[in-house]
C-alpha cells in the first residue's frame, strides 16, 4: 500500500467576503462571530450569496470543509426574514443530523426558533409531540422522516426550503426511494440545497430530478491522504490481530484510536473484550440506540476514551478531531471506504496514521 509521509502546504484561501459582508440578520452575525469563526471557508465563500438570493446550490464538499454552515447561515437568514417559513434537512445518519443540530443550535441562539432531530434509533414519541410545535428547522434521515409523514406527525406542506446533505450516502445506503417520496410531497416551487463529496453519474441524475438551474460549487477536498502516514500491519499466521491490536494500543502516541469493524456485531464484541483488559473502549454501531451512540461519540470526543470500535456506516460524516491513529482491524469492503475510513485521522493540518491489518494465511 501507498506510504505516504511527505506533506505539501497548501496555498493559503483568500475568501471573498467576510461575514459582515453578508447581508444577513445582525443577531445571527454576532452569533457567527461568537463561534469564532472569523473568515468563510471556501464552500461558505462561494455557497453563502447564492443561497442568499434563494438560488438552487450544488455543494461538491466533504465533511470538514465548513458545508454545514455553508447551508445553515443563508437558511436561518431567510427564516428570519420570512417568517413562518420552514426548513427540511435531510442526512444519512443519526450523528451527522445531531451534529447539524448541534451547530444550528448554536447559531440560532436567541433568535427565538427551535429545531429538533428527526431521526430511527430513538422514541418516535417525543418526536411526534416536538413536530406539533411546528419547528422552523426539522433535521431527520430518510427513513424516520417518512415513517412520521406516514403517521400524519410531520405535514411538508409549510417547508418550502430542503437540504440534501451527504446525497451521495444516501443514495449508498438505499435511501433513494424515501428522499423522492419526501421531496414528492414538497412544494414544486422549493428552494433546494444539494451537497455531495463525489460526483457520479447517479448523483448527477439525482440533480438533474430535484434542482432547478442550480449554481454548482466545488471545492478541493483536502488531499487527506498527503497528511496521512499509511501502513499494513502484517499479522503472522497463527497470531491473533486482537492481541496485535491490544499491543499497539498500549503504546502513548495511540492517543485518540478509531478502530472499524465489519459487523456490528464484532464492533461490539472488540469494544467489550478490549474494555475487560482496560482499555477504555467504547462502541458505535447501527444496533445501538441513538443515545448510546451519542453517548459513546461524545466520550472520545472529549477524551474520556481513548479507543472508539466503529462499523463504516455508523462512522460516515462524522466530525471528530485530532484521531491520532486509524486502524483498519477487518479490511473496508471497497477502497471508498478505505478513503473514506483513512479520512478520520490527518485532519487539517495534523499528521495522522493509518493501519490496515492484514491476516497471513
Ligand atoms: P463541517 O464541514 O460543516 O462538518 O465543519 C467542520 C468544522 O469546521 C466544524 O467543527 C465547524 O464548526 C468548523 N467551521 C465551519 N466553518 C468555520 C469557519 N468559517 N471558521 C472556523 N471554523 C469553522
Amino acid at each position: 500500500m501507498n506510504k505516504t509521509v511527505v506533506t505539501t502546504e497548501e496555498p493559503v484561501f483568500v475568501p471573498e467576503h467576510k461575514f459582515a459582508d453578508f447581508d444577513i440578520n445582525l443577531h445571527l452575525k454576532k452569533n457567527i462571530e461568537g463561534r469564532g469563526y472569523e473568515l468563510p471557508t471556501p464552500i461558505q465563500d462561494k455557497a453563502i450569496p447564492h443561497a442568499l438570493l434563494g438560488q438552487d446550490v450544488v455543494g461538491l464538499a466533504e465533511t470538514g470543509t465548513g458545508k454545514t454552515a455553508a447551508f445553515l447561515i443563508p437558511l436561518i437568514d431567510k427564516v428570519m426574514k420570512q417568517k413562518g417559513d420552514r426548513v427540511l434537512i435531510m442526512a444519512p445518519t443519526r450523528e451527522l443530523a445531531v451534529q447539524i443540530e448541534k451547530e444550528l443550535a448554536g447559531f440560532a441562539k436567541g433568535l427565538g426558533f427551535r429545531g429538533m432531530v428527526a431521526v430511527g434509533g430513538a422514541n418516535i414519541g417525543p418526536q411526534i409531540s416536538q413536530l406539533r410545535h411546528e419547528p422552523a428547522f426539522v433535521i431527520g434521515t430518510p427513513g424516520r422522516l417518512k415513517d412520521l409523514m406516514e403517521r400524519r406527525a410531520l405535514d411538508l406542506s409549510g417547508f418550502s426550503t430542503v437540504v440534501l446533505d451527504e446525497a451521495d450516502r444516501m443514495l449508498d445506503m438505499g435511501f433513494i426511494d424515501d428522499m423522492r417520496m419526501i421531496l414528492a410531497k414538497m412544494n414544486k416551487e422549493r428552494h433546494t440545497l444539494f451537497f455531495s463529496a463525489t460526483m457520479s453519474k447517479e448523483i448527477e441524475r439525482l440533480i438533474g430530478e430535484f434542482l432547478s438551474s442550480p449554481v454548482v460549487i466545488s471545492v478541493k477536498t483536502r488531499d487527506t491522504s498527503k497528511n496521512i502516514d499509511q501502513d499494513v500491519v502484517r499479522i503472522p499466521r497463527g497470531k491473533d490481530k486482537f492481541d496485535v491490536l491490544v499491543e499497539l494500543l498500549q503504546n502513548r502516541d495511540f492517543s485518540r484510536v478509531l478502530v472499524f469493524g465489519r459487523t456490528k456485531f464484532g464492533v461490539e464484541k472488540l469494544a467489550k473484550a478490549l474494555s475487560r483488559l482496560h482499555i477504555h473502549a467504547e462502541s458505535i454501531h447501527g444496533n445501538k440506540t441513538h443515545s448510546n451512540r451519542i453517548r459513546a461519540l461524545e466520550a472520545f470526543k472529549a477524551g474520556k476514551v481513548s479507543v472508539l470500535v466503529a462499523t463504516d456506516v455508523a462512522a460516515r460524516g462524522l466530525d471528530i478531531p485530532a484521531v491520532s491513529h486509524v486502524i483498519n482491524f477487518d479490511l473496508p469492503s471497497t477502497y471508498e471506504d478505505y478513503v473514506h475510513r483513512i479520512g478520520r485521522t490527518g485532519r487539517a493540518s495534523l499528521k495522522g496514521r493509518a493501519l490496515t491489518f492484514v491476516q497471513e494465511r
